[in-house]
């Protein structure tokens, strides 16, 4: 055993931590740690996914041509110029080990997604980490981070777990004034949250080095199914696509993530719901004395006084059976998660927060 060790950056990684989905004693729990949808599945979705377990003993396809196909339908886009992976973190997996390794660097920034330190490890790849402006993804700071060895930049916009957004135009002047050898890509996990913008789409169709990436598992409701997909040039998807498992989607993912892709109605129906709770969530929290920045999508971060209070916070919550994500591994200790839930949860939110409130300040 002695002399069998990790590929290099391997033990550099710390196993991703989820968001919790159980409370000792506590049997109704609302889960909201992990910006799930809290109207689950679009049906039509399970349907296709119980028609297509029918055929579970032959192979998937392996180029995904009927998901493709219609993702680029419904999204206006050229399928030849779309990957699809497990979950869009498999994607983002096929950018770092495609386009990084030892002695190369991925750029981050502070209060990024935590796969991308990750996945730049796995790719024997430096993570390099970069400041933001308060709770804002810096281009500048990236500019300035960028040397011979970057290879990929990744950013979420809207951004996990601060759900703010690049301002207008900003995304537009990275790309720009990044080097050609880049790989800027656009982690849209959240864009159909947010209105006015077309999740990176135009700069990826119209550069060589932009990769926008989208998952199934958030305003779809599929996160546990595991289906993501990526957006790019053609010399990107075809490199990406070699070191892609042939049989990486199987056939019941394939025809559920097909059937949701067509849904447009329950995008839309989802995304007003969103949108109507999030800002009287937003308004509640604030109220209470909570601080939280305008959310662009499914979640709000709240920030307490101090890291005292936010354990209270979480604690009263718990005990209401309300599950929310601590996200002091993003650089926020006194920091609250807190996904967007339908109107009788968000209420439970609010009351327990409220009945909290009147017991700490009599
Ligand atoms: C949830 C999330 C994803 C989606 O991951 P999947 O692998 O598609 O489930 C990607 N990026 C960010 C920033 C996320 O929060």
């Amino acid at each position: 055993m002695t002399r069998i060790t990790a590929q290099p950056g391997i033990m550099d990684i710390a196993l991703y931590q989820g968001g919790r989905s159980q409370l000792a004693g506590v049997t109704d729990v609302l889960k909201l740690s992990s910006n799930e949808n809290p109207l689950g599945a679009p049906p039509a979705a399970g349907a296709a996914l119980v028609q297509a377990a029918q055929g579970m003993h032959l192979y998937p396809s392996t180029d995904h041509a009927p998901l493709r196909a219609a993702i680029g339908e419904v999204w206006g886009l050229d399928p030849e110029r779309l990957i699809c992976g497990v979950g869009s973190d498999e994607v983002l997996q096929f950018v770092s080990q495609a386009f990084s390794g030892p002695g190369d660097e991925i750029i981050y920034t502070e209060h990024g997604f935590s796969m991308y330190p990750i996945l730049a490890n796995m790719a024997g790849a430096t993570p390099v980490c970069v400041p933001e402006n308060e709770r804002v993804v810096d281009v500048d700071a990236i500019l300035a981070a960028v040397t011979e060895r970057t290879r990929i930049v990744f950013l979420a916009n809207p951004a996990n777990p601060t759900g703010t957004m690049l301002a207008n135009g900003e995304l537009d002047r990275l790309a720009d004034a990044l080097p050609d050898y880049v790989i800027l890509v656009i982690d849209g996990a959240y864009v159909e949250f947010a209105t006015d913008y077309d999740g990176g789409i135009s700069l990826a169709r119209s550069r060589p080095n932009v990769l926008v990436t989208r998952t199934f598992s958030k305003i779809y409701g599929l996160g546990g199914l595991r289906v993501g997909w990526g957006y790019g040039a053609p010399a990107l998807i075809d490199i990406m696509t070699r070191i892609r498992q042939p049989f990486n989607l199987s056939v019941v993912q394939l025809a559920a993530a097909e059937a949701a892709v067509r849904d447009t109605d329950w995008v839309k129906d989802c995304a007003a719901l969103n949108m109507e709770q999030r800002a009287r969530l937003t308004g509640a929290l604030r109220q209470l004395g909570l601080a939280c920045d305008d959310s662009h999508a499914n979640f709000v971060l709240a920030r307490a006084q101090n890291e005292a209070e936010a354990d209270a916070a979480e604690a009263a919550l718990n005990a209401d059976g309300i599950l929310i994500r601590r996200v002091g591994g993003y650089g926020f200790p006194t920091g609250l998660r807190i996904t967007v839930g339908n109107a009788e949860q968000t209420g439970r939110v609010i009351a327990a927060l409220t009945r909290w409130r009147e017991g700490a300040t009599p």
